[in-house]
């Protein structure tokens, strides 16, 4: 599986930066895959992980979004507390999938441990603890979810009127602990950082306000698409605090803005005044010029 990182401006100490990870890693760990589904505290035991770490003696600023990676507590920490430098890299090597993996999971069989297929894949083995009883448990409750999501899903098809308390005991009390998230919501794509909960917060606004609108977090921080009488707005979300009677706009750097013109759609930010409920659309016709399309 190679994940693709998006280009975003973000940097590791940015708010946004985790919001920004989990939907680039597809809310997963990008060493051993353990999933935010897979377990009840979600995003929480997630991290945000220097690629390259800190410690490193190398020129670039190692704090920048391309040096950083989703991982889970567990791999971040067995990382910092050695101190090692990994092998493959998840954005550029095939680690689990694509054409040529270096690591295969093993089945039930063989105690869910993976096997290195290539020298690199044994040491990435080795070097995370990957065969540790610990993630050879995380992967078979993997399995299991995986088997009782194939089996409710095959449920809603069979049966529209479904319900919860006439099937299997075990996926009720799957049920009930609200595992059976789907990751493409915009809750979900969100989560629970302050951050995620802004964005979120201007989406139920936007909602509110009877706006269509559709969640991007692509490329250059441009986080929604919001369509607006007839036109077509690609923004970033910023939200702000400042309960002044005088509105200030928001500051965009030249460099972002060169980028969202060069994407050929009317880009800018959509920045909501919480304390006044007012959001207001910043577009940069130019990368001298501001227009304000008052969205209420
Ligand atoms: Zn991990």
């Amino acid at each position: 599986m190679v994940y693709i990182r998006k280009r975003h401006w973000v940097t590791y100490n940015s708010e946004k930066c985790k919001m920004y990870l989990r939907n680039d890693f597809q809310f997963e760990c990008a060493y051993c895959g353990m999933k935010e589904r897979d377990n009840v505290i979600g995003e929480g035991l997630f991290e945000k992980d220097h690629f390259v770490s800190r410690q490193s003696d190398v020129a670039w600023n190692l704090d920048s979004y391309g040096n950083m990676v989703y991982s889970c507590c567990k791999c971040n920490g067995t990382k910092s507390d050695q101190n090692i430098e990994i092998i493959l890299d998840p954005c550029k090597d095939d680690i689990y999938g694509g054409q040529h993996p270096h690591i295969r999971r093993l089945g039930a069989e063989n105690h869910y441990k993976l096997y290195g297929v290539t020298p690199q894949g044994q040491q990435f083995i080795d070097d995370l603890k990957l065969n540790s009883r610990f993630y050879r448990k995380m992967r078979q409750t993997q399995a299991q979810n995986e088997e009782i999501r194939r089996e409710i899903y095959q449920l809603l098809d069979k049966s529209s009127d479904f319900q919860p308390s006439g099937i299997d005991r075990k996926i009720e009390a799957y049920l009930e602990n609200g595992t059976l998230i789907d990751e493409r919501s915009d809750e979900f794509r969100c989560g629970t950082s302050k951050a995620g909960e802004d964005v979120y917060r201007v989406l139920e606004k936007l909602k509110e306000r009877d706006i269509k609108y559709e969640l991007l977090f692509a490329d250059d921080d441009l986080d929604v698409r919001v369509e607006y009488c007839g036109n077509i707005y690609d923004c970033e979300i910023r939200v702000t605090d400042y309960a002044g009677t005088e509105k200030r706009g928001p500051i965009v750097k030249r460099e972002k803005k060169k980028t969202w013109l060069k994407t050929g759609n009317v880009c800018g930010v959509l920045y909501y005044y919480k304390e006044q409920d007012i959001m207001d659309l910043y577009i940069y016709p130019n990368e001298e010029r501001t227009e304000i399309v008052k969205l209420g």
